[in-house]
């Protein structure tokens, strides 16, 4: 396919390269499915090593399967609403993302050909309000929400072959686009890299844009109505619901309302301006955030934990402390992106870059490089508490996201030194530590 803006080919392999991405799609799933069976155990037990292999009929149930498609489609019709406001992801500022990752000029075409900026529609918060009408009708008619604790297996083996398929159809949708259109960091030429990393880098199906569907919506939205159902479950067992699950359930409420409000904000991030959509966004959006993020709740109906009032207003201060750290260095940043000439942040000291943005240099971006990867690993360690100090099992999320941020901060400086070069340097002279002050 001719296409005078290619997209240059992908050198640097991400996630272990082409041996990631053979190991990555089976050790995933692997994953979420072993958590899930050791957590339904008595022993809730990680180190039960092989756990209790369940029948096939455990596996998989058709109607299980029905209802997560049925709830893809409720969040697909949500997005489609006409809804909440459109806006457009600035071309130059996309153009200028694409240009400095990719090391190339090329792909800056795909913005201006056509002088196309591709719209978004904001409504995920709108989304989660209808969805509560819809689940709220539903209770009202008797609907069992415990029933996703009873199928919770069968509903994440749903999740982990609709990520699947979505992600062959993608990369089958990739062959077919423009080169333009491929993602700069998913173009190895390997198919199995590609398929994995994402190959295409915002694929669409008319103005539904995939990616950024799945970003937020059909996971956050089903993680907290998990959390819901294993409440639910609780206090269906013992007749009411401890202090404990009331936390974790509302300590993880906060974040998705916050990220589902602050939807705008993930139109630069990462994942949206460079990532590909392949398996393991696919994966992550769909299966991993939200079966493993709701562990705590799931272990807390088995293994009931009391909480007294000290602890939990130890705990819900560390929240508040992770939760105010991550909101106002994020807000921040936001801000001046936005407009660095707004009152809020125009007394901060900067640095200036060859590519006419700046770096902040005081306020919490000089305080560590990402405090809002430090908010929000203080907030993780807060939804792992409330069940106690007896399994390591629920203490999976608070783990695994410190190696995912220490890993993606990673990933951004490398991105950051290609874009910003001398003056990232200048930056980490006077800014040395990344996530933790005075450790890392
Ligand atoms: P960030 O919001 O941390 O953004 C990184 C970008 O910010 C850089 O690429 C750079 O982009 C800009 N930047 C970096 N330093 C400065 C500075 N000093 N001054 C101005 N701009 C700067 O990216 P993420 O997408 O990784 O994270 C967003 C949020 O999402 C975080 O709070 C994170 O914790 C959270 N998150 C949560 C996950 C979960 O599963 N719960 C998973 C991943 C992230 P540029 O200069 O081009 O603007």
């Amino acid at each position: 396919m001719s296409d005078k803006y290619k997209t240059t080919r992908t050198k640097e392999l991400e996630f272990g390269g082409t041996l990631g991405a053979v190991i990555l799609p089976f050790l995933l799933p692997s994953t979420v499915f072993y958590l899930i069976i050791s957590c339904g155990t008595k022993e809730a037990s990680v180190f039960n090593f092989p756990p209790p292999l369940p029948e096939l009929g455990e596996l998989w149930n058709p109607i299980t399967f029905l209802l997560f498609l049925c709830w893809i489609g409720l969040q697909a019709a949500f997005y489609v609403c006409p809804v909440g406001k459109v806006v457009s992801l600035a071309g130059d500022d996309l153009m200028r993302r694409i240009y400095y990752n990719s090391d190339t000029k090329i792909a800056e075409g795909q913005i201006l050909r056509d002088g196309s900026k591709l719209k978004y529609r904001i409504n995920a918060f709108h989304a989660f309000v209808m969805t509560s009408v819809v689940v709220g009708i539903g209770l009202a008619s008797g609907l069992h929400l415990s029933y996703i604790y009873d199928h919770f297996l069968q509903f994440a083996v749903s999740a982990s072959v609709v990520s699947f398929v979505l992600s062959i159809f993608l990369y089958i949708k990739s062959l077919c686009v423009k080169e333009s259109l491929l993602a700069p960091g998913g173009n190895s030429g390997n198919p199995i890299y590609d398929f994995f990393i994402g190959h295409e880098l915002n694929p669409r199906i008319g103005s539904f844009d995939l990616k950024y569907f799945c970003e937020l919506r059909p996971g956050l939205i089903g993680w907290v109505l998990i959390n819901l159902a294993m409440l639910s479950k609780e206090s269906e067992l013992r007749g009411s619901v401890s202090t404990a699950m009331i936390l974790v359930n509302i300590f993880q409420f906060v974040y998705v309302i916050d990220a589902l409000w602050n939807e705008e904000a993930i139109l630069t991030t990462m994942d949206i301006v460079h990532d590909g959509f392949g398996l393991m966004l696919a994966f992550g959006d769909l299966t991993w955030v939200p079966f493993t993020y709701s562990l705590q709740s799931y272990f807390l109906v088995n293994h009931p934990v009391e909480l007294n009032a000290f602890a939990a207003v130890i705990i819900t201060i560390l929240n508040l402390l992770g939760y105010f750290i991550f909101r106002r260095a994020n807000s921040q940043k936001n801000t001046f992106r936005r407009n660095p000439k707004d009152p809020a942040v125009a007394d901060l000291q900067t640095i200036a870059t060859a590519t006419g943005k700046r770096l902040l240099v005081s306020g919490w971006w000089g305080f560590v490089r990402h405090p809002n990867y430090l908010g929000d690993l203080i907030m993780a360690l807060a939804w792992s508490l409330p069940c106690g100090f007896t399994h390591i099992l629920p203490y999976f999320y608070v783990i695994y996201f410190t190696v995912l941020l220490i890993h993606r901060e990673a990933r951004d400086e490398h991105q950051c030194r290609k874009k910003y070069g001398l003056a990232w340097e200048e930056y980490c002279k006077r800014v040395p530590y990344r996530i933790f002050p005075y450790m890392y």
